[in-house]
Formats: structure tokens, C-alpha cells, sequence
């Protein structure tokens, strides 16, 4: 839900609850248009299980959405008439995530219809590289980290047993 015991609009739509035009449905994933689209064929890609954002999606269930999207990408590209494709996840409220229901954009991109994730952001510098390679050293003694890997492990036991 959005937020503890809030209703949630994706849950409706995946039940059956509210109007929807649904383009994809299997076990554990739906994809839809969205109600206010960039370009038209602007699609979201949601697991049915209601998960929050990417921090409580289980592995398993994120790769196969992502898998989920990469197949329909260039078929919405066919559709939609457009070459280009911007693919999207808001995960959590600071990263602009309004519907807090985990789901992927797939956003059919044309010449100037003005939407933009513009990167490199005109608002950033660039960090003197000792601090770029303190934060990779970071990254890599997390992924090194023995509690996370024995909860990986955990969860992958849990998941075969
Ligand atoms: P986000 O900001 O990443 O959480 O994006 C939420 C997206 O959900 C927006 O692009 C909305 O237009 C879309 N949306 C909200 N309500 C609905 C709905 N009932 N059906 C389809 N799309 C929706
Ligand atoms: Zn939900």
C-alpha cells in the first residue's frame, strides 16, 4: 500500500477493481498503459504481489519484470511508432516514486515532447576522483559483506526448500 494500510490503486487494477487497459499478464506480472502517458504506448510493468519500491521486491520476482520489459519494449516501439526508450523505475518518494507500488516505466520517446531525465544533471559537479573511488571501495566492501551474503543465501535456501 502506500504507505502502512493505504490503499492501493495498482492492487485495484491488477483485482480487477478500477479500469485498466492491460497489454501483458502472466503469474506474477502485469503490464498496462498508463493513465497519463508521456507518448502514447507509455507502459507500466508491475509485479501483482503488492512490493513497495526496489528495496523489498524479491531478486527473483525483479529480474523477471525486467525480463517482462525487455520483451515488450520493442513491440511498443513498434506500436507506438517511436525508435527510442527511456526505461524508469522511481523507487521511493525522494526519487519522485508517487504510486508505491513497485512498477517499471517503458516510456515511448518522440522529438520534442519535452519530457526529460537529463543526465549528466545540470545542477551536479564533477567530484575530485578520490571521492568517486572511496565510494566504489564502498560499494564493493557492501557487496563483500558477510551479514549480506549470509542473507542472500538464506533466502535463496528458503526459496529452493
Ligand atoms: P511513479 O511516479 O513512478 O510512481 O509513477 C506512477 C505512474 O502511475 C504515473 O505515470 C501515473 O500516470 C500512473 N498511474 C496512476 N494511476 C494510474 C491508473 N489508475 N492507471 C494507470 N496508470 C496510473
Ligand atoms: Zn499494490
Amino acid at each position: 500500500m502506500n504507505g502502512p494500510n493505504r490503499h492501493c490503486i495498482f492492487c485495484d487494477l491488477i483485482q480487477g477493481a478500477a479500469e485498466v487497459s492491460v497489454c501483458y499478464e502472466d503469474a506474477n506480472a502485469m503490464a498496462f498503459m498508463d493513465i497519463q502517458p508521456v507518448n502514447l504506448g507509455h507502459t507500466l510493468v508491475v509485479p501483482k504481489k503488492h512490493y513497495e519500491s526496489l528495496k523489498d521486491v524479491p531478486r527473483d520476482v525483479a529480474m523477471h519484470l525486467f525480463d517482462v520489459a525487455v520483451t515488450l519494449a520493442p513491440v511498443i516501439q513498434r506500436a507506438s511508432g517511436c525508435d527510442d526508450m527511456n526505461v524508469v523505475v522511481n523507487s521511493g518518494h525522494q526519487a519522485g516514486q508517487n504510486v508505491f507500488h513497485y512498477h517499471v516505466h517503458l516510456i515511448p520517446r518522440r522529438a520534442e515532447d519535452n519530457f526529460d531525465i537529463a543526465l549528466p544533471f545540470e545542477g551536479s559537479t564533477m567530484p575530485d576522483r578520490t571521492f568517486l573511488d572511496a565510494m566504489a571501495a564502498r560499494i564493493i566492501a557492501g557487496l563483500r559483506d558477510p551479514a549480506r551474503q549470509a542473507a542472500r543465501h538464506t533466502t535463496r535456501a528458503v526459496r529452493a526448500g
